[in-house]
């Protein structure tokens, strides 16, 4: 049995990766350490503890006309009130806002929140959505970079090794201005929420038109991992958009919910909460109100 845990606190990637690189037991990164410090809590510490706070090469935001750039040690509370990704990620800004409480957020980062791959992860509905690419500096020091799928694989479960560093994430900014989007969730508690519930939806708006196209509609915390709604993005499919649009869209949320958990106890509780999330996202993406339809209604 180990009575103490060794440390580092590398400066830069090279000496990760000297480190990594030499290192025979159990690795485990520290950023934030909002999930890794409970976590440790009743499971065995790791052999050894890398901090990666004092890297500076990961800790940045780069927002251009044609991509975005975020380090893997970029806190919550930076995505939040970055104006480029304000501007350019809306719904990257709210999820990052929503993440637990203003001390969470200033600690937490986004390279954390997508190692520890939890099911109710904020930015993991935003990720996928968003078709980001992560970028891995390997324990031998090669970089690789995946597909969010290939990251990210199951229930606090990812495909990165002994000793591997996400060390950020890029995604290019292909659609342009018409692009809109927005994040809701749902939590136990107005703070500190772990999300019960929550969504992300990007889309090209034709404002003249009234109508969407190329839409991207992604649930979290429905099942071990974010679940894209093709059903969903069919609603939208050469309609405009209005009450009798709302009225499908929510319904065929509902219809997702039922298929993704049906007969779990949180059913009942969860169909009605999408058509909450549904409403939000709704006004946020179209700047109008919107009704709830029939489910609503229904008794639980
Ligand atoms: C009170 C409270 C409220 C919370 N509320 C929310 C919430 O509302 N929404 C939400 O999504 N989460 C929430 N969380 C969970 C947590 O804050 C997030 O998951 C956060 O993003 C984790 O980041 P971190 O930097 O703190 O990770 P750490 O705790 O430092 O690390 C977490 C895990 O990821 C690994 N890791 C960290 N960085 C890297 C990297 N760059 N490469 C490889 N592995 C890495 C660590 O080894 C560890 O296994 C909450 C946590 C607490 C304690």
């Amino acid at each position: 049995m180990t009575d103490f845990v060794r440390a580092a606190r590398p400066n830069d990637l090279g000496d990760v990766t000297a480190i990594t690189g030499r290192s025979t037991g159990s690795i485990a990164f520290i950023a934030g350490g909002t999930d890794l410090i409970i976590a440790h809590e009743n499971l065995p510490w790791p052999d050894l503890i890398i901090d990666i706070t004092g890297i500076a090469e990961l800790d940045f935001v780069d927002v251009t006309e044609t991509a975005v750039q975020i380090g893997a040690a970029t806190t919550m509370s930076t995505l939040d009130r970055h104006k480029g990704i304000r501007k350019s990620l809306p719904l990257l800004a709210q999820a990052s806002a929503q993440v637990g409480s203003a001390q969470i957020r200033n600690r937490a980062t986004i390279g954390g929140n997508i190692a520890s791959a939890v099911p109710a992860g904020d930015l993991l509905p935003v990720l996928k959505c968003l078709e980001v690419r992560i970028e891995i500096l390997r324990h031998d020091g090669r970089t690789e970079v995946l597909e969010f799928d290939d990251v990210v694989v199951g229930s606090g479960e990812t495909s990165l090794g002994n000793g591997d560093l996400i060390t950020g994430i890029v995604l290019p900014l292909k659609h342009g201005a018409n692009r809109i989007s927005a994040f809701a969730k749902i939590g136990m508690r107005e703070v500190l929420t772990i999300a019960r519930l929550n969504m992300a939806i990007a889309a090209n708006y034709d404002q003249a038109a009234n109508r969407v196209s190329d839409i991207r509609v992604v649930a979290g915390a429905v099942g071990p991992l974010p679940l894209r709604l093709p059903a969903v993005e069919a609603v939208f499919q050469g309609r405009v958009i209005d009450q009798s649009l709302a009225d499908d869209f929510l319904n065929a949320l509902v219809s997702e919910i039922d298929n993704a958990i049906p007969g779990r106890y949180s059913q009942s509780y969860k169909r009605r909460a999408i058509i909450g999330l549904g409403l939000d996202l709704l006004r946020d993406l179209f700047d109008r109100e919107f009704s709830p339809a029939l489910p609503l209604m229904e008794p639980v």
